[in-house]
């Protein structure tokens, strides 16, 4: 059974839909799924639904998810449709029996459209809403087992920031790749669930595209790598960046482009505190950016939230006026790239507390590896 606390989170996305009049949400496979429920699974083609109304949960699965669904959630009842029965006909019969038809009914955002014109034909008279409008108000705010795995996905995300600073000299002559497997190998011997997404390792030139992942591109002295990657805890992400130059000397534009992203990754944490608005965080690490002579290169938005998302609400850039409070969880990465030569950036991960800061992340966050 899930160790997600899943009675008090659906009721308070039932509390939620009581107050904002809305009839029923329905749940896709995804994050939104397994915040609710503690079951996880990928999209997929066959109708796997969770239904929730105000007064009641319950799942249509197909048969063959039948006992996967009942071993990782509490939610009852479970509903089962076979291969060879008419799902749409199963999802018209849960939706009926709930009278949901003229009601709002807020779908998942990341429902696939043929599981949506399912739904919308069982209910012609519903109005529909986006699920995000009542389950982020809930999600931005992590709750103590979310904090726990948090705290330990950034742990074990440093250790394998350590393993691959420990490669020294040793990583001139690697490929990308080669890096990735090191990190790879790191988290598959601690207790996360693997790496929380496809690391990048990008050398030189490679650096300057922010989310490039990795190549067969030989890392030469000299050269300043963005290493951006995490372990994942029970779902929840760690998600870190530095940037090493592992031998040799990097040009002096590199050094002074680094000097501004570690003052900005400073500003912009000093800056993260309870009432604050989001984007006041991403202000005040770019102004420091700016003020270094690099404010054109600072390309992308100083950060994101981290949930069982990777990228989730609050969006840390300019004039988002969301208001920072307890729980809320984020990245704060600011970045300099310079197309054909390099990138930096510098990535921690923060939660806000009652008072302030606490952040996540400890390794060391100098260029040189050692
Ligand atoms: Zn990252
Ligand atoms: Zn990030």
């Amino acid at each position: 059974m899930s160790r997600y606390p899943v009675a008090r989170r659906l009721a308070a996305a039932q509390q939620a839909l009581a107050d904002e009049g809305v009839g029923g949400l329905i749940l896709f496979p995804g994050p939104n799924m397994r915040y609710l429920s503690g079951f996880d699974e990928e999209p997929m083609e066959r109708h796997l639904l969770l239904v929730l109304t105000p007064d009641e949960a319950e799942f249509l699965v197909p048969q063959l998810y039948e006992t996967q669904v009942r071993d990782a959630s509490p939610i009852r009842p479970v509903h089962v449709w076979a291969d060879g029965d008419d799902p749409a006909e199963a999802v018209a019969a849960v939706l009926g029996d709930r009278s949901l038809d003229g009601e709002t009914v807020l779908l998942d955002d990341r429902m696939w459209t043929m599981f949506a014109r399912d739904v919308r034909s069982a209910l012609p008279a519903a109005s529909f809403g986006l699920a995000s409008t009542v389950l982020d108000a809930l999600r931005i705010r992590k709750d103590d087992h979310e904090l726990a795995a948090l705290r330990r996905a950034a742990t074990l995300s440093d250790e394998a920031s350590r393993a691959v600073r420990a490669l020294g000299a040793d990583a001139v002559g690697m490929t990308e790749r080669g890096v990735v497997d090191v990190i790879e190998r790191t988290v598959a011997e601690t207790d996360a669930d693997g790496v929380s997404f496809e690391p990048i390792v990008a050398a030189g030139p490679n650096g300057a595209k922010p989310h490039y992942r990795h190549g067969t591109r030989t890392i030469e002295a000299g050269e300043p790598v963005v290493l951006d990657f995490g372990a994942a805890v029970d779902g929840y992400p760690g998600d870190q960046t530095r940037t090493i130059v592992f031998d040799g000397s990097p040009p002096d534009t590199f050094l002074a482009a680094h000097e501004a992203v570690s003052a900005a990754l400073e500003a912009g944490i000093e800056a993260v505190e309870p009432g604050v608005e989001a984007g006041a965080v991403d202000r005040a690490a770019r102004s420091v950016v700016e003020n270094h002579g690099f404010g054109e290169a600072f390309i992308h938005r100083t950060g994101h939230g981290v949930g069982l998302d990777l990228h989730e609400p609050p969006y840390i850039v300019a004039g988002n006026e969301t208001v920072l409070g307890p729980g809320m969880v984020f990245s704060v990465e600011p970045g300099i790239y310079l197309e054909g030569e390099f990138g930096v950036r510098l990535e921690d991960l923060v939660v806000v507390t009652d008072s302030g800061v606490e952040r996540l992340n400890t390794s060391p966050r100098g260029w040189r590896p050692a």
